[in-house]
């Protein structure tokens, strides 16, 4: 590798850290000024800034070619006043520390949004699945499991995926929790193939809970999803459903994209034919000759635009530019607090990422709650049961930013915050 190339590379990876502290401070800041408006001292933020418990883990994995590598994990549980902790498990190059905090803390407040009684939690680990064999990826996500299992559990913090990991990892690091303990523990993960006691719903509720949210900002600002343009930022396990659920429920998907780039087409995409040929890892852009770069996708003309892919998309930079009238999170952290602050300014609706893609968390929870109980819901349950959770927490947070004259942003960490403060309280640790 020449000097110029490293220099590069330091300065890539240097970014990404400074990205992902920014994106820490930045929850910092909300997180204060929520407890602010709540009417909480200093204390509470002092308890409250911080994950109480971060694990950073070294992961030995023998690769196919007999050479062994060791990769770098984590696992940050924000707080557990509430119940357990609970989120999900990243496999991706760009992981750090601050991001899985951040993330972590995210998931508290998810939690506290959407009422359940979990603290929020979350995972990593610095590697790059799609240059990874499928025998390298389970000696890893079994050899996490193993570096994480002191901290873990059923009753303690629940996993679940998140980018780049899916039902066949979670299944994996179940089996492994399981030969640990030496009982068979489903309620250890959540995400799980429906065979090892997943949940019917779960594989789609992230895109699920963000269509619920869609249909509910639409009706918020007086307008009809049926027609209206949607673009959508990344083609995942949240992206490609979404786009599905809008296809069916009659919008006209213009754009979409994954990470190499997007497609475009003003009269709408054949949804369908792009999800037989995306690829497990959410890809298909490289199908197309005529691609838009992700900048591009971001400011094209449309009513609702879904980030549904990776942190710091709209930023100062871009914020002027978004067309949209509605812009629903379903990625974590894609819009930084300074773009939140302009797209208020000119009038657009923000739905944040704690509440537009809580449907995740809340199948997952169903999950737990079937494992434990041993009996098993219909999807049609499941659904009824999700929609009524993100409809009602839909509706509490766009009120108390009305009440408060706040955005929703502020809005949903008060409510999620709120609870976590509560449980902290009424334990005596403030
Ligand atoms: P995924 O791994 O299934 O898909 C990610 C998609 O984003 C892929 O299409 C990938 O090509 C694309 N992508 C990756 N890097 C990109 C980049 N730099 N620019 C543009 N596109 C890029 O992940 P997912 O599970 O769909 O998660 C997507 C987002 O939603 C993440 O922010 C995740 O934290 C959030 N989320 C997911 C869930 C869930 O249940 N899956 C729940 C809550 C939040």
């Amino acid at each position: 590798m020449s000097v110029k190339t490293v220099i590069n590379e330091m300065s890539k990876e240097q970014q990404k850290e400074k990205e992902s502290l920014n994106l820490y401070y930045s929850t910092q800041t909300v997180i204060q000024e929520a407890l602010n408006k709540l009417g909480y001292n200093n204390e509470m933020y002092e308890l409250l800034k911080e994950p109480i418990r971060l694990l950073t883990v070294r992961i030995p994995v023998r690769m196919d070619d007999g050479t062994v590598k060791v990769f770098t994990g984590y696992r940050s549980q924000h707080n557990d006043a509430v119940g357990p902790t609970k989120g999900g498990v990243r496999f991706h190059p760009d992981v750090d520390e601050a991001e899985v905090k951040a993330l972590s803390i995210w998931m508290s407040l998810k939690c506290g949004i959407t009422n359940l009684p979990y603290g929020g939690g979350k995972g990593g680990i610095i590697c790059d699945p799609r240059n990874m064999s499928f025998r390298e990826l389970e000696r890893l996500s079994r050899g996490y499991v193993r570096a994480i299992s002191q901290i873990v559990g059923p009753t303690k913090d629940i996993p679940a995926p998140d980018v780049y990991t899916n039902s066949q990892i979670m299944a994996w690091m179940m089996d492994e929790y399981s030969r640990l303990r030496e009982f068979d523990s489903p309620g250890f993960i959540t995400g799980k193939p429906l065979v090892l006691g997943g949940s019917h719903g779960r594989e789609t509720a992230t895109a699920r809970g963000v269509t619920i949210c869609i249909n509910e900002a639409v009706k918020k600002i007086g307008k009809e999803l049926h027609g209206a343009r949607v673009v959508i930022q990344g083609f995942g396990n949240a992206g490609s459903y979404l786009a599905k659920f809008m296809h069916d429920a009659g919008a006209k998907v213009v754009a979409v994209s994954d990470v190499y780039g997007g497609i475009y087409d003003p009269n709408g995409l054949d949804i369908n034919y792009l999800l037989d040929r995306r690829d497990s890892f959410g890809t298909f852009s490289k199908l197309f000759n005529n691609t838009i770069s992700n900048k591009e996708l971001l400011e094209l003309d449309c009513d609702i635009l879904v980030p549904a892919a990776i942190s710091n998309q709209i930023t100062e930079e871009n914020a002027a530019n978004i067309k949209a009238s509605i812009v629903v999170e379903a990625a974590n952290g894609p819009t930084t607090l300074e773009a939140t602050k302009i797209l208020t300014e000119r009038g657009i609706l923000l739905v944040p990422d704690i509440l537009a893609s809580a449907g995740g968390v809340t199948v997952s929870y169903f999950e737990w709650v079937q494992n434990n109980q041993g009996y098993y819901w219909t999807e049609e349950e499941v659904m009824e049961k999700l929609e009524k959770v993100m409809v009602s927490s839909f509706d509490n947070i766009y009120q108390l930013a009305e009440t408060h004259q706040v955005d929703m942003r502020l809005a949903a960490y008060m409510v999620g915050i709120k609870k976590v403060a509560e449980a902290s309280r009424f334990r005596g640790w403030v």
